[in-house]
């Protein structure tokens, strides 16, 4: 079976063919692989998606590159026959936005060994993102920025870019970026004075249709710096999404764009003051409510006091303020329980001079609420669903600790 003839190696803006369909076999889930005798449609490889296209009206979802086989058209709906003559159409919205990445690509890593003799070791263009892995000894924004610009730089000085057949001896001559693995006839992708390198995807005439490139971030990635880039109009589709999101968060202070990082730096420092002022007033609230409910309970005989009590809608953060205000005073256990919505919430402590096993207490008060509890001897948290049983749980522990021989 003859190899299909690329017609995508000599014309990258090529968008309607004809040809003849030299094979047509069915794959699984009743889709259809077309082999033609010429074709437009790159192959998924290279680190390039494939084209999507129709083939006499109906969908190519995929092409795959089956070697000397050829390329296969995969193919959904109404497929034609074996020896038939047909009409292809590559999505020319899809091509050219591969070919912008694709070609940003080969100038973003030229500009790195430009600059820094930094090599790219991987690329891959996926549908939202694209990434190049560079080996690049000192990494920071300034560094990356300055590649892109130079980037930017060839884009706007729109070069031509030519495609250049040799052999491998004498690709061995020519200052070419990347070895290649391939044997036989290379085909090497020439930017006017700036880049040589061997590849087999689809470029851009000139420089100039690339448009722009961005990078959006980096990053280290075992031993390589990682950086996703965009280019062409994924570069302005991207700016539109980060104006949209800048200008919503600059909109919130009601400023302008340029200000919102510096404006949510504030309010964030801004609101550490106010929780660490919070943290404070609700101390100062435990402590007054704690020597209130100190003075309200009288001593046993030993001198402890027992400072039992139910609130209503206390979570466990304002039941243990209330807890170690009251235990920094001397000989005091406090036994205290809120009903927090469906669930009944227990917070059991004693100041170092007072006796009883608080995590004990805690076990024997849970069981009666229908929960779950535990601690330390001289504090112990714990809670349980049976809300009503809360009053019982704390009678309970209040006459164990009241009554230790009982
Ligand atoms: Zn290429």
């Amino acid at each position: 079976m003859p190899a299909t003839e690329r017609l995508y190696y000599n014309d990258s803006h090529l968008i309607e063919f004809e040809a003849r369909v030299v094979d047509v076999t069915e794959r699984v889930s009743g889709w259809t692989a077309v082999v033609l005798d010429r074709t437009a449609f790159y192959p998924t490889g290279g680190g390039q998606p494939s084209d999507t296209g129709v083939l006499n009206g109906s969908r190519v979802v995929e092409c795959i590159d089956d070697g000397d086989n050829g390329v296969l058209h995969i193919m959904q709906g109404a497929t034609p026959a074996r020896g038939e003559n047909v009409k292809g159409r590559i999505d020319w919205a899809r091509r050219l936005d591969h070919m912008q990445q694709h070609t940003g690509q080969h100038i973003l890593s030229q500009a790195f060994v430009t600059l820094f003799n930094a090599p790219t070791r991987s690329f891959r263009v996926s549908e939202q993102s694209c990434e190049i892995d560079v080996d690049l000894a000192h990494p920071s924004n300034e560094v990356i920025e300055r590649a892109v610009e130079l980037a930017n730089n060839v884009i706007w000085e729109d070069r031509a870019i030519a495609i250049r057949n040799v052999t491998k001896e004498e690709a061995a001559e020519l200052p070419v970026r990347k070895e290649s693995t391939r044997e036989g006839e290379l085909r090497l992708i020439e930017i006017d004075g700036f880049d040589l390198t061997p590849c087999g995807g689809t470029h851009a005439y000139r420089t100039g249709e690339v448009g722009i490139v961005a990078v959006r971030s980096w990053e280290r990635a075992k031993g390589l710096v990682r950086i996703e880039f965009v280019a062409g109009g994924r570069a302005l589709a991207d700016y539109r999404r980060a104006n949209k999101s800048v200008r919503e968060i600059a909109a919130l202070f009601s400023a302008g764009r340029d200000d919102a990082a510096h404006l949510a730096a504030q309010m964030l420092e801004e609101n550490k003051e106010l929780h660490r002022r919070v943290r404070m007033l609700e101390e100062a609230a435990a402590g007054d409510e704690a020597e209130k409910l100190f003075n309200e309970t009288s001593p046993l005989k030993d001198g402890t006091r027992v400072i039992a009590k139910v609130f209503d809608g206390r979570d466990n953060d304002s039941l243990k303020k209330l807890a170690h205000a009251l235990i920094a005073k001397p000989k005091t256990i406090a036994l205290l329980g809120s009903r927090d919505g469906d669930t009944a919430r227990l917070v059991f402590a004693r100041s170092v001079d007072a006796l009883g096993d608080m995590s004990s207490l805690m076990r024997d008060a849970c069981a009666l609420v229908e929960g779950r509890g535990g601690g330390k001897p001289e504090m112990a948290q714990g809670g349980g669903k049976n809300v009503d049983k809360l009053p019982d749980a704390l009678t309970h522990v209040v006459t164990s600790v009241s009554d230790p021989n009982g």
